[in-house]
C-alpha cells in the first residue's frame, strides 16, 4: 500500500511533458484525487492533459510560482526541467544549468509548507565521464557517480541538485526520495523538433524512409555506442515505487538490457518492414560511449527492477508515433 494517502494533496511538476504526464495519468487511473499538474508550457502544448487534475501554468523556476505550486499540497513529484537528447544537452548547457532554480525553489516551497516527502527525477548523466569510455561498460552504481565528473551542464545540475534534496533531509528534515533515470522512452514523448532522445529519433526516421522509400539513414556517431532504455511503464512503477520506500539515497531506475545504437535502428527498422544502410556522421553530439545501469541496489531496496523488454517497448513507441506522424500530415493536407 502506498505511503500517499487517495486524497493527499501531489503535486506534480513538469506534468506536461513526458513522464509527468503519464505519472499523472497513473496516479488518476489509481484513485487519487486531489492531483495537481503544472508545467510552464501553454496548455495547448502538454503532452497529456486529465480534466479530473489541477492543471495550472507556473513558471517554477520563480520562487512565488513554487508556493503557489505547493499551496495545499502533501507530496511533490518533481519531473519539471529544460532538457532534451543528446542533441540537445550539448548546445544548452546554460538552460540545463538553469534548472537548478526550480528544484531550489520547489525544495524551499516544500520545506516551509512542511510536505511530507519530496521526489526528484536526477539522470544517468550524474555518471563521471571516465566510467563510460568502453561500448562493453561495466554498468554503473549508484557509488560512480563520485569523484565527481559528470556530463557538462545538465548532468553538473542534476548532481547539484542531488546533494540540495540530500541536505534538504538532513539540515530540515524534509523526506526526499532521488531517481537517476537512465533513457526513458515510449509514446506521450517528443518525437521530433531536436529535443527528442534516441528511441523515438530511430523510429521516426524509420517510418521517414519507410513511407518515402529511402534506404539510408543518417546516424549520430559510429552505431557502436551503447545505452540501456527503459520504457515509460517501467519508469513509472520504479518512481512510485520508490517514493513510498525509505531509500534516502540516490539509486538508479534503469533498464539494464544493453544495446548498440545500430542494434536499435534495426529494432525500429524490423518493425517498419524496412531495412536500411546506414551512413555514420562522426561529428554529431554522441554523448559518452557506454551506458548501463546496475541494477543491484533497487533489487535490494525495493525488491523490483525494470523488466519491459526493448522490442516490446519499442512496438508500442513506433505505433503512438507512427499515428501522430500520419496525424500531422493528413492535418498538413487538409
Ligand atoms: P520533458 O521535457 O518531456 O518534461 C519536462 C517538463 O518540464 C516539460 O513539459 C517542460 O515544459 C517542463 N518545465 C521546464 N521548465 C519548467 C519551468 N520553469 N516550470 C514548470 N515546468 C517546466 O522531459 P521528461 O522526459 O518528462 O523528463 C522529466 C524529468 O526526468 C526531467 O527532470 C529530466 O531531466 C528527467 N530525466 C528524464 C530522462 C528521459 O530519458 N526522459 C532521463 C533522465 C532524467
Amino acid at each position: 500500500m502506498s505511503v500517499i494517502g487517495k486524497h493527499d494533496g501531489i503535486l506534480v511538476a513538469g506534468g506536461g511533458g513526458f513522464i509527468g504526464g503519464h505519472l499523472v495519468a497513473a496516479l488518476l487511473a489509481d484513485g487519487h484525487t486531489k492531483v495537481r499538474s503544472v508545467d510552464v508550457k501553454p496548455m495547448a502544448e502538454w503532452y497529456q492533459r486529465f480534466d479530473k487534475a489541477d492543471n495550472r501554468v507556473l513558471d517554477l523556476k520563480d520562487r512565488a510560482a513554487c508556493v503557489e505550486a505547493t499551496q495545499g499540497m502533501n507530496y511533490v513529484f518533481n519531473l519539471a526541467a529544460d532538457m532534451g537528447g543528446m542533441g540537445f544537452i550539448e548546445f544548452h548547457k546554460a538552460d540545463c544549468m538553469l534548472s537548478v532554480l526550480i528544484n531550489t525553489h520547489l525544495l524551499m516551497a516544500a520545506k516551509d509548507a512542511k510536505l511530507k516527502r519530496f521526489f526528484f527525477s536526477s539522470s544517468a548523466c550524474v555518471y563521471a565521464a571516465d566510467k563510460q569510455t568502453d561500448p562493453n561498460v561495466t554498468a554503473l552504481k549508484e557509488e560512480d557517480a563520485y569523484p565527481a565528473d559528470a556530463e557538462d551542464g545538465y548532468g553538473w545540475e542534476k548532481l547539484f541538485s542531488e546533494r540540495m534534496c540530500r541536505h534538504f533531509t538532513e539540515d530540515f528534515g524534509l523526506e526526499t526520495r532521488v531517481a537517476r533515470y537512465h533513457n526513458v522512452y515510449g509514446p506521450h514523448g517528443t518525437w521530433d523538433g531536436g529535443r527528442e532522445k534516441a528511441p523515438a529519433a530511430c523510429i521516426r526516421k524509420a517510418i521517414e524512409c519507410r513511407d518515402s522509400n529511402h534506404r539510408t539513414v543518417e546516424v549520430w556517431g559510429d552505431g557502436q555506442q551503447t545505452r540501456s532504455f527503459m520504457y515509460i511503464d517501467d519508469c513509472i512503477e520504479g518512481t512510485r515505487k520508490l517514493m513510498d520506500s525509505n531509500l534516502r539515497e540516490p539509486v538508479n531506475i534503469g533498464s539494464d538490457e544493453l544495446v548498440s545504437i545500430d542494434r536499435l535502428y534495426r529494432i525500429a527498422e524490423e518493425i517498419a518492414g524496412i531495412e536500411l544502410e546506414h551512413r555514420y556522421d562522426i561529428t554529431k553530439p554522441k554523448g559518452v560511449r557506454g551506458r548501463n545501469s546496475d541494477n543491484t541496489m533497487i533489487l535490494r531496496e525495493l525488491g523490483w527492477a525494470p523488466s519491459i523488454g526493448l522490442e516490446d517497448g519499442m512496438r508500442k513507441t513506433f505505433a503512438w508515433i507512427d499515428g501522430e506522424m500520419q496525424r500531422a500530415r493528413a492535418r498538413k493536407r487538409a
